[in-house]
């Protein structure tokens, strides 16, 4: 292989000969090494004038049209660039030897990780990657002299017009599929632009805010029609045999850039959602440096665990006390509980940092209250009085704290708003160099933020509507970001919580009928391109959930997916268990992206209401990134039953 001949042949061949005059093009394009810009082993055909698949469904442009695209943006040696669609990195690496700056946006995160180490490689020190939605472009860079959009828009970001510079040029393919053209619009004034066409072309789609939603009406990629949506999921489905497989577990390999994964279940019973989540939760700590675990459960509850695994002291004697104490006191997450022992005896050893364990839910007032006073009484005698003083005024309602909302309407009882708000803001501004004592800091003011967020929760509720779950979602999400800031630009998260909060609100009837946010959500919105949402399902077996609330646990038969549901086209794709990649299968994107039914099971079911009380419309591959399919599933393992049997549930989860 003689590259550099190949890449003077293909300059002459495909770039000079079929009308490409810029000569500072074809300078350009002989200097960048495209072959560094392909997968190993792909470096023979880096110089045939075609796309080359990249990984993540993606594609290297085809040499031509890049150059065709930066000799329209007409760069000169002083332009500011920016590329949405970084791909590969090789169109950015190009304009890079033109332009003074480049700025370039992806949204995979692995591709933008990758292209970064290719510039650092090349020592191209004039490029920036952000990992993002480019259709938004990227403000704090703006105003830019040239945009060049690397994938195919619906119609012209207008974001994109608004960061050109005055004489700034965009060149963007748009419209459907079939029919893109590329574009190039030159800002000619304030609100004055002029459009060229520059004739017919073909690029992966766009996907982004301002570009393809895949709801768009012109989105209409040719297998839609072609496969039913059951045939789809059976064509792309990924098998597995069972959870403890490498073959599982590696499926995951793909999440490795995430900074945080967020793994839903769609009921609160079910022991195959347990494992699986334990199974990756594993995998992605020991292999791709993930160290923090966060779950549905209550800050000083989760505490307690952390403790444990950690080799500590127990902060609580009885964790998980509180309704429903299944989703923790089962046997399938005793045995995660377990594995983050011995594995952080195993970094203790080795001098690594602990694996960490957090909860991220609002409800447990009465060990929250006393995390904050005992971390007081040991760094601030002082102010823990006037913390005691403070939270006097919820002692009424802690142990039934529903009845709050009503009583301070009456005169007779005032809001504790002012307190524990007060109280949060001063434990805040302290400083964490106090004491030595790092995590009873950490515990301290994530129980005072709780307390102020339960106390507003127990408020609004008594009003009903979307308010207070919206309330609860955004104080998980906040509790998400305040993690990662304390355990510093490392840190890389695994949650795990039900569907309902992880699925992107946005893309169900929760946010069109009800106007709800959640979790998943506010993660994409706030980690963009670092977020991967995972949900869980089923179609029939068995579920340990209570019929009402505070209810005993019992088992119960899951009735059959309903038709209409999308659980049922995975159940009619007739394999037993196996995972969906929307980002990596447009195809499969496109089939099952007009919503159907889904089905949430929480803590309780109801079968005989199902239809009415467990399924939401919803558009599954916009909710997740991707979907882990168990077509029959068991329910959970309780504790208390072996208890009964002789064991002694005071000693959960610290006896043997
Ligand atoms: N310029 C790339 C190169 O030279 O290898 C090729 C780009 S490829 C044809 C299109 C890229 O656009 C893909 O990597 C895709 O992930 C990315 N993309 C699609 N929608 C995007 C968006 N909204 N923001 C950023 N990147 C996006």
């Amino acid at each position: 292989m003689n590259l550099v001949r190949d890449r003077d042949r293909m300059v002459e061949q495909h770039i000079i000969r079929r009308g490409i005059q810029d000569k500072t093009v074809a300078r350009a394009m002989r200097i960048v090494p495209r072959e560094m810009f392909v997968d190993p082993g792909f470096e023979e055909f880096a110089y045939e004038d075609a796309p080359l698949s990249i990984g993540q469904g993606q594609t290297i442009s085809q040499p031509f049209i890049v150059a065709l695209m930066i000799e329209k943006s007409d760069l000169d040696a002083g332009d500011k660039v920016l590329e949405v669609g970084t791909g590969s990195g090789y169109a950015a690496a190009v304009a890079s030897r033109i332009a003074r700056h480049v700025y370039t946006v992806e949204r995979h995160g692995a591709l933008a990780h990758q292209a970064r180490e290719r510039f650092a490689r090349l020592g191209y020190g004039n490029i920036d990657v952000r990992i993002g939605d480019g259709s938004k472009g990227w403000l704090k860079a703006a105003p830019f002299d040239a945009i060049i959009v690397s994938a195919g828009a619906p119609e012209v970001p207008p974001s994109l017009k608004e960061q050109l510079d005055l004489g700034g040029r965009l060149i963007i393919p748009v419209g459907p599929n079939d029919e893109q053209r590329l574009k190039r619009i030159t800002r000619t004034g304030a609100d004055a632009f002029e459009e060229e066409d520059l004739g017919g072309v073909f690029f992966v789609p766009l996907i982004g805010e301002d570009a393809w939603t895949a709801t768009h009406p012109l989105y209409t990629p040719a297998a839609r029609t072609e496969r039913t949506p059951a045939q789809l999921i059976a064509d792309t489905a990924e098998t597995f045999s069972s959870v403890d497989d490498e073959n599982f577990t590696r499926l995951f390999d793909r999440f490795a850039d995430s900074r945080i994964v967020l793994l839903g279940e769609s009921t609160h019973g079910t022991a195959e959602f347990y494992h699986a989540r334990a199974a990756i939760s594993r995998h992605l700590i020991e292999r791709h440096g993930f160290n923090l675990i966060a779950v549905e459960a209550d800050w000083p509850d989760a505490a307690a665990i952390d403790r444990l695994v950690a080799g500590r002291e127990p902060s609580q004697a009885r964790p998980f006390g509180r309704f429903p104490t299944w989703m923790w006191q089962n046997e399938e997450f005793i045995g995660f509980v377990r594995w983050m022992r011995a594995e952080n005896i195993r970094r203790q050893a080795s001098r690594a940092d602990a694996i960490r364990f957090h909860g991220l839910d609002l409800y447990n007032m009465t060990e929250s209250i006393r995390m904050v006073i005992d971390y007081l009484d040991r760094v601030s005698p002082d102010a823990a009085a006037v913390a005691r003083e403070r939270y006097g005024c919820l002692s009424p309602w802690q142990t039934n704290p529903v009845t709050y909302g009503r009583a301070i309407l009456t005169d007779a009882f005032q809001s504790c708003e002012d307190a524990v708000s007060q109280q949060c803001k001063e434990l805040l501004t302290r400083s964490l160099g106090e004491s030595e004592d790092n995590d009873g800091f950490l515990d301290a003011t994530q129980s005072a933020r709780l307390l102020a967020a339960a106390e507003r929760y127990y408020r609004i509720m008594y009003y009903g509507g979307s308010k207070a779950w919206n309330l609860r979602d955004t104080y998980m999400a906040e509790t998400v970001e305040h993690l990662l800031d304390f355990h510093g630009p490392n840190a890389k998260m695994i949650v795990w919580a039900h569907n309902s909060h992880i699925g992107d609100a946005r893309f169900a009837d929760m946010a069109a009928a009800r106007d709800e946010i959640n979790l998943g959500q506010l993660c994409r919105q706030r980690f963009d391109g670092m977020t991967s949402l995972i949900g869980c399902g089923t179609h029939s077996g068995e579920v340990l959930a209570a019929s009402e609330w505070d209810g005993q646990a019992e088992k119960k038969r899951i009735n059959p997916a309903l038709a209409e549901s999308y659980e049922y086209l995975c159940h009619q794709a007739g394999k037993e268990r196996f995972f969906l990649d929307f980002d990596r299968n447009q195809d499969l994107r496109a089939g099952l992206v007009d919503q159907r039914l889904q089905r949430f099971i929480g803590v309780i079911y109801r079968p005989e209401t199902e239809r009415v009380s467990h399924y939401m419309l919803t558009s599954l591959p916009q909710q997740y990134d991707a979907f882990l399919w168990f077509d029959e599933t068991h329910a959970l393992t309780p504790l208390y039953r072996q208890q009964a049997a002789g064991g002694n549930p005071e000693t959960f989860p610290f006896g043997p």
